[in-house]
């Protein structure tokens, strides 16, 4: 089914366009905010006082039950209600108003808090694109539809105030108020395009599972010059044990757990992960079978620290004891739990020399598919696609997890969620110098108006 859009494109975009410098105006106020959900970098009135701003912003469109909340881990999120003609679906539109912290602030080379126009025509500031601009984008997309006619959905709108922390303060809200996210479809402005210029929905999320092992071999260290050769080390049993989660290309080997699932969306060519990613020249990508497949299909597994003597002080000892901490990234259509399981039992199996192990668990997160094929998928592909003429809509995966995103797809199994957004490379998000490209967030704020135009028509309620 292919829902055609109900009202003419140019009317909304005329609009979006002639909101433009009304909206530059605004995320420049939001960006000002020093939104940092860390209260030993920021002081908490930053995040209270962004929050307040988004709030007024949501009463001046007329939202109804405007409301900032404290959630379980002391941030506030932001909620408003505008409800939609009668018998229409509700759609959530989901942003985050706080943001990375600035990190070394002489990296930037405009002020992190200051949102700057440079003469690439990007404008630059921390949460310009992430997700800071995602907010603006939702406001765009709502005030060019009551210019041209109404807006069809009802439209619910909540901006979290700690994703970038993880510390799970909206999802554990959401899951003791199941009511209040509530909704049809679900448009989380949290993503990006692949490229800019070329529009993408991200339709997959890896989960995760991270789990501590610890290694104990000898009631204590010894002097290597004395037992080094037959006392069991620790650490090189630790080391032996991490390496056997890898195959010789790199692959993430974890007994029982499928490691060969194919990617069948966007096509992400190896030289320009290579770019993305940094690598240095002469330098090989691990695994084997095409990016996508590595990247959004297979588990990936990852050392994250290992405890073991520093290399400064070091002194010649055999081990007693080491550990480590791993996180196992899990691709749709695995189940987390189970991930764990396998994961556990292979690191207790894979243990040399009998060493004593033990396996703790320390987070887990299931992956998550939307339903590409889905009444919400063809009216975001029509709107996409007229949004940015000759480009038709690429579905990527995303290798990481969006908790909160795990935590809508179970409260609300029937809703069709969509990740959209400005967080295409070039925004550098999480680094220095983020920025926003003015043109991705007008055409973004054209593609989401159209989205909730073709929703209406295609998804009657
Ligand atoms: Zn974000």
């Amino acid at each position: 089914m292919t829902a055609q859009p109900s009202r003419p494109i140019p009317p909304i975009a005329a609009t979006v366009a002639s909101l433009m410098p009304r909206a530059k105006a605004e995320l420049t106020e939001l960006v000002a905010f020093q939104s940092v959900a860390d209260p030993a970098q920021f002081p908490p009135s930053e995040c209270r006082a962004a929050a307040d701003w988004v709030a007024d912003a949501l009463r001046a469109e007329d939202f109804q039950d405007v409301s900032v909340f404290d959630t379980p881990d002391g941030s506030p999120s932001v909620y408003g209600y505008l409800p939609g003609p009668e018998g229409a679906p509700t759609v959530l539109l989901y942003a985050h108003y706080d943001v990375q912290p600035p990190l070394d602030p002489a990296g930037w080379v405009t002020p992190p808090f200051e949102l700057t126009e440079r003469e690439d025509g990007r404008w630059y500031g921390r949460g310009a694109a992430d997700c800071k601009g995602g907010f603006i984008m939702h406001l765009l997309a709502l005030r060019a539809l009551k210019a041209n006619g109404g807006i069809p959905v009802g439209v619910k709108v909540v901006a979290e105030g700690s994703e970038e922390q993880g510390t799970g303060g909206l999802e554990r809200y959401a899951e003791a108020h199941p009511e209040l996210l509530a909704a049809d479809a679900i448009v989380i402005g949290d993503a990006g395009n692949f490229r800019a210029g070329l529009p993408t929905v991200t339709a997959t999320l890896r989960g995760m599972t991270m789990v501590r092992v610890t290694v104990d071999t000898l009631r204590g260290n010894l002097h290597s010059g004395l037992f080094g050769g037959a006392a069991p080390d620790a650490l090189a049993a630790l080391i032996r044990l991490l390496d056997s989660l890898r195959a010789e290309d790199g692959s993430t080997t974890v007994d029982g757990l499928d490691a060969e699932g194919g990617w069948q969306g966007l096509r992400y060519e190896e030289e320009d992960f290579r770019r993305d990613a940094k690598v240095l020249d002469g330098v090989e990508l691990i695994g084997h079978g095409s990016v996508g497949d590595r990247l959004w299909a297979r588990p990936a597994v990852t050392v994250m620290g290992i405890d073991c003597p520093p290399v400064v002080g070091a002194t010649p000892s055999v081990h007693s004891s080491a550990r480590a901490q791993i996180s196992l990234r899990v691709p749709p259509g695995q189940d987390a739990a189970e991930a764990t399981k396998l994961l556990t039992a292979h690191l207790e199996a894979h243990t040399p020399w009998g060493a004593r192990v033990s396996v703790e668990q320390v987070g887990q997160g299931q992956p998550f598919r939307a339903d590409v094929g889905s009444p919400a998928y063809t009216s975001m592909a029509d709107a996409l696609g007229a949004a940015y003429p000759g480009q038709e809509m690429q579905i990527a995966g995303m290798g990481g997890s969006i908790p909160l995103c795990n935590t809508l797809a179970a409260l609300y199994p029937d809703a069709e969620i969509l990740l959209i957004g400005l967080s295409e490379p070039e925004a550098q998000i999480h680094a220095v110098n983020e920025s926003v490209s003015p043109d991705e967030l007008e055409r973004m704020s054209v593609a989401e108006a159209l989205f909730l135009v073709n929703y209406a028509a295609a998804r009657p309620v």
